[in-house]
Parts: C-alpha cells; sequence; structure tokens
C-alpha cells in the first residue's frame, strides 16, 4: 500500500496514489494543514514510493533506491528546514544552483521544503524563480502549517493537497503502542486537538499532563480584578515552558471551551474530564456570551502572534482584559 505510514487523511493519500498510478507528477505540490496531521511524513512516503525501483504504488524496501533512501542517502533526495526561524535567501540560491545537475540515479530530483511560510520575502522571490521554469526532471514538495502566508504566486503555481485534522479515535489507536495507561491515552488524544504531532510530544513529557493541572488551577482560581495573577501567569508559562505560548494558547482554549460546553450541559465533549471540580467551580463566574468573546480574542491574538514585536506584552494585555470579563 502507498503512503502506508501516513494516519487518516484520506483524500490526500487517494489522490498521491493516483499520482503514483499514472506516474505522472507536477513539478510543485503544497501540502498544507494543521501542525502536527502528517504533512511531513506524506511528503517523505511520496518521494520514496516515486524513487522505488521496483513498486509502481508504494516501495519495496528492498532495492537500492529503497536502501538509498531508507538510510538517508538517496542522491537526488533533500530536505530543506527552517533555520532560525526562517529559510532564508542562501540557502535558496544554493538550491537554485544546484538545479541544473540531472538526476544521479532516480527520473527525478525531489526536494522537500518544509514550512515554506518561513521563507523570508526574498528567498520567496527567489524560489519563484525556480518554480517558473523548473528543469523538467525536479519536483518541490512544499509543505505549510499557514497557507495563507505564503505568496499567492508560489500558492498558484503548486498543486495542492489538503490535509486535516485527526480524529481523536486515530490518535488514542496511535498512542497504544507508546502509553500503556488507557486514561492518559484518552486524556492525550483529546487534548491533542487532531494533531498527531502534539500529541507524541505530550506523550513524551511525562509532566506535561501535570503542568496542565496546574495551569489550569491557576487560571481557575484568578480574581477578575488582579492585575498580578494575570502576570504571575504569563510568568508561569515563561518559567515552566519556556515562553512556548503555542502550547499554552491550545491548552486555555480547550479550558475556556469545556467551561463553554460545561454551562450548555454538553458534558460529554468536555475534554479536561479530570478537571471536573474545576469546572464546576468556575462555571458559574462566567456568562456565555463572554465566553465565546474570549475565545475570538484568544484566536485573534494567536493568528497575528508571530508578526507580534513584543509577544509577551501583547498576551498580558489579551489575558487581562478576558479575566476582566469573569463575573
Ligand atoms: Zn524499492
Amino acid at each position: 500500500m502507498a503512503l502506508e505510514k501516513l494516519l487518516g487523511q484520506d483524500r490526500a493519500r487517494k489522490i498521491l496514489k493516483g499520482h503514483l498510478e499514472k506516474a505522472r507528477y507536477h513539478h510543485a505540490y503544497l501540502f498544507h494543514g494543521p501542525a502536527g496531521v502528517g504533512k511531513s511524513t506524506a511528503a517523505r512516503e511520496f518521494a520514496h514510493s516515486i524513487f522505488c525501483e521496483e513498486i509502481s504504488q508504494g516501495y519495496c524496501g528492498k532495492c537500492v533506491s529503497c536502501h538509498q533512501f531508507l538510510t538517508g542517502n538517496h542522491p537526488d533526495y533533500q530536505e530543506i528546514e527552517v533555520e532560525d526561524r526562517t529559510i532564508k535567501i542562501d540557502v535558496i540560491r544554493e538550491l537554485r544552483r544546484s538545479l541544473t545537475l540531472k538526476p544521479f540515479k532516480s527520473l527525478y530530483r525531489i526536494f522537500v521544503i518544509r514550512q515554506a511560510e518561513k521563507f523570508t520575502r526574498e528567498a520567496a522571490n527567489s524560489f519563484l524563480k525556480s518554480l517558473e521554469e523548473p528543469p523538467s526532471y525536479v519536483i518541490f514538495i512544499l509543505t505549510s502549517d499557514n497557507r495563507k502566508l505564503l505568496l499567492p504566486t508560489i500558492i498558484s503555481r503548486s498543486f495542492p493537497v489538503a490535509f486535516n485534522y485527526l480524529g481523536k479515535n486515530i490518535i488514542e489507536s496511535y498512542l497504544e503502542s507508546k502509553i500503556e495507561d488507557r486514561q492518559k491515552r484518552k486524556v492525550l488524544s483529546e487534548i491533542s486537538g487532531g494533531s498527531l504531532g502534539f500529541a507524541c510530544q505530550l506523550a513524551e513529557d511525562d509532566n506535561f499532563l501535570e503542568q496542565r493541572k496546574e495551569l489550569i488551577s491557576l487560571w481557575s482560581k484568578m480574581d477578575r480584578k488582579s492585575f498580578l495573577e494575570v502576570f504571575n501567569l504569563v510568568q508561569w508559562v515563561e518559567k515552566e515552558w519556556n515562553g512556548d505560548y503555542v502550547q499554552f494558547f491550545q491548552l486555555l482554549q480547550y479550558w475556556l471551551r469545556d467551561l463553554f460546553y460545561w454551562k450548555n450541559g454538553q458534558k460529554q465533549v468536555i475534554l479536561n474530564r479530570d478537571c471536573a471540580d474545576l469546572l464546576q467551580e468556575e462555571g458559574p463566574l462566567w456568562k456565555t456570551e463572554d465566553l465565546e468573546k474570549a475565545l475570538n480574542l484568544l484566536d485573534d491574538l494567536q493568528r497575528g502572534f508571530d508578526r507580534k514585536i513584543n509577544r509577551r506584552l501583547a498576551l498580558e494585555a489579551t489575558l487581562l482584559k478576558i479575566n476582566g470579563w469573569r463575573q
């Protein structure tokens, strides 16, 4: 079976299998969708399947090409990744210079460019030139968690393949091989919000579940008038999670959503079930419409967060506002 390591994502798999079957490829693909749902895995599996000499719709794992690919030594394959939060012009210049080289072994040379939204403006413009007139043997596979940040001209020249959030069941069954405790698997698959990458990251961190409880408890017990408690909370994220605000956003959003569902009597969809006592305490302090407003505000902040100059200040301002809506 082609793309066997790719979990869920039936639509993307079907599209790529179709291309493998016909052995007809686009010069550039754009795998886009949320983080941690299999885009990079799919890019590797797709490239590997194109290279295999024995099987057309997958790979044999035994031929010379497969061996080279699996040991990270395939001469016609290259992955480009973000360094210091961007993909810089130098990297793209080097890539472009190398494009004139014909494939060494395969019919194609495949370049996977991960997090393509992290191109600097210069790098994006330079890369665009390669996209406009690529050598016939080149296939680019771009992956992106945020397609909106790419140049429209890059998007329009790439074949789009959409990836979606994964179902809880898929994540839970994947975690079976990693975690014995069923309850823990359940909590993690729920908290991960459909991102397998996030679930695995959490699974490797023994402290995480406890830290999440601590964070929820800090938030839950905050006084609506206290500025200091808001600053303390942000301080906690700095100290415990090295300022990993993304993780914080995610948890706070889930918590506010849980409060919302708790108030609406939809207890079956609550994620942080093990914190029911805190939901019971905090729930009555909120109006449903304020929870909705708070979720929207967090969403807005999160979307523009990478562009904020002082991220901590922006976060504090938003939290102060939301906290003030408590009754
Ligand atoms: Zn093979």
